[in-house]
């Protein structure tokens, strides 16, 4: 997810990847041609997968189309992270049965896929495809089986050691080259999915991610972000790199000019990734460092293991940094058991903090989370209104926040134009978007720099001008 300010867990993204292509070679000449269409779902790891998943697809003789009508094979790469994701697949699925006589195949990838397994082939018989991010290694004996007209499944493979690693993956980010360092996750927060639908924690060795980081400068991009469901609990397999020193490794890798990673998780915060950002200059003076409450009692009953005190402890490591660290974070609402008292408490550490940004969620129950058991459930208005409250609260802040960056000059990486404002939209180093006018006939291209003297600022963004 690209973090640009003030957002809820209520509209999550729904991405149809468009793929470029123009570095992949050797797709099999003498295959038949097949067609796909593929939906993505969900946070940027899924849709990072869905860039591996597109590229492996290709090397096996696919190609991407854009609509449903036109593939041969539907597939769709769900998340479950909250609501009711399941469903949502299922009535997706149920849409387009129909479509099984013009011989079309479905398959289902991701978090839905390992959560939901081979319930999936009883409640919608017509897919033939059911796999979890851990199997899709396995992606290309799956296509086999499938095209002879077989089920396949990838759901066994959560206590895997291995990583999705792939040299074929279709960028359809035009300026931002991302990397999957660690996949899966341990930490089996209480109300959390993921640590069953994303298998255990597993890490690739550094050498494998900084051979990527070089191919991707050689694919002309300056960007590159780390990735990870906990980016900084990496541990190099071949024990080379602490994940800050890979960090600070990959910002020096030549042509890199920007480094940003995602997420971090509070506990394996060391004072040596500030160290890193404050000694080298690409790495960006960003920090997504996901709290969830403010309240050291719901913290422990989420079972994050960290208190407020040592997460207050981690901010200040930062605002103590020789550069300004920009920090934002990811909130629940309405955990069971959460008092007014509680939520004053989050909302205070917004206060205390300063945040730049906040991801902020309505507790919702997921299947096999220890959280479903526990008593006192917030009913959905209530949480409703806390989320209201505290976003109001963020906005707020954030329009302070912003306010000190008018007279400033930035850099910002260009990502578009917006016509219709005669504005270009670029983002600086502290990931806020800033958009700006150019004087004269300027034709700028995303993935360039420019330098931008801001003139003002709102909750979300900043308004500049180019400086020429
Ligand atoms: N690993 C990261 C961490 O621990 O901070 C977070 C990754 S999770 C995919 C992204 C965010 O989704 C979490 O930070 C949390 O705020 C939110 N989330 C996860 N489970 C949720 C649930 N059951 N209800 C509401 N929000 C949830
Ligand atoms: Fe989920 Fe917690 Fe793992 Fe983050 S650390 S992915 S919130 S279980």
């Amino acid at each position: 997810m690209d973090m640009d300010g003030l957002q809820t867990g209520a509209g999550r993204s729904q991405v149809r990847t468009r793929v470029i292509l123009s570095h992949m070679s050797g797709v099999s000449p003498n295959r038949p041609q097949k067609t796909f269409y593929l939906e993505t779902f969900g946070c940027q790891m899924n849709v990072h997968d869905s860039e591996k998943v597109i590229g492996t697809l290709v090397q096996e003789g696919y190609r991407q189309v854009e609509t449903v009508e036109q593939a041969d094979l539907i597939l769709y790469n769900t998340c479950s992270i909250r609501d009711k994701a399941e469903q949502k697949v299922f009535h997706r699925l149920a849409d387009f049965k129909k479509l099984q006589a013009q011989g079309k195949k479905f398959g289902v990838l991701g978090c839905v896929a390992q959560q939901e397994g081979h319930k999936i082939f009883e409640r919608a018989p017509h897919v033939s495809l059911v796999c979890g991010s851990a199997s899709y290694r396995n992606l290309p004996q799956m296509l086999v089986q499938i095209e002879a007209g077989k089920r396949s499944t990838g759901l066994d493979d959560r206590q895997t050691d291995e990583c999705f690693e792939t040299e074929f993956t279709a960028r359809t980010n035009p300026y931002r080259g991302y990397i999957t360092i660690i996949e899966g996750c341990d930490k089996f927060c209480a109300y959390c999915v993921v640590p069953f639908t994303r298998g255990k924690e597993r890490s690739r060795t550094s050498d494998s991610v900084m051979a990527e980081a070089r191919q991707l400068v050689d694919l002309g991009y300056s960007e590159i972000q780390l990735l990870g469901q906990n980016v900084n609990s990496y541990k190099d397999p071949a024990g080379k790199y602490s994940f800050a020193e890979l960090l600070a490794a990959v910002g020096e890798v030549p042509g890199v000019k920007r480094v940003r990673f995602t997420t971090s998780h509070p506990r394996d915060f060391g004072r040596d990734i500030v160290e890193a950002i404050d000694a080298v200059p690409t790495l960006c003076d960003h920090v997504h460092l996901p709290v969830q409450s403010g309240s050291a009692r719901v913290l422990d009953a989420m079972q994050r293991l960290y208190t407020r005190e040592q997460y207050l402890e981690r901010i200040a490591w930062m605002k103590s940094a020789k550069r300004e660290i920009s920090i934002t974070t990811d909130i629940i609402v309405g955990f069971p058991g959460e008092t007014e008292a509680d939520f004053e408490q989050t909302l205070s550490l917004l206060e205390e903090v300063g945040y730049d940004g906040v991801f902020s969620f309505k507790y919702s129950p997921r299947p096999n989370t220890p959280a479903l058991t526990l008593e006192d459930p917030i009913p959905d208005q209530e949480k409703a209104r806390r989320l209201e409250v505290l976003m109001a609260k963020q906005r707020e802040i954030q329009t302070a926040q912003n306010k000190k960056y008018a007279g400033k000059i930035a850099q910002v990486m260009v990502e578009g134009r917006n016509d219709a404002r005669g504005q270009w939209i670029g983002r600086t180093s502290q990931n806020k978007t800033l958009n700006f006018t150019a004087r004269g006939q300027v034709a700028l291209k995303a993935g360039t720099y420019a330098e931008v003297a801001i003139l003002s600022s709102f909750a979300n963004s900043l308004l500049g001008e180019m400086v020429v």
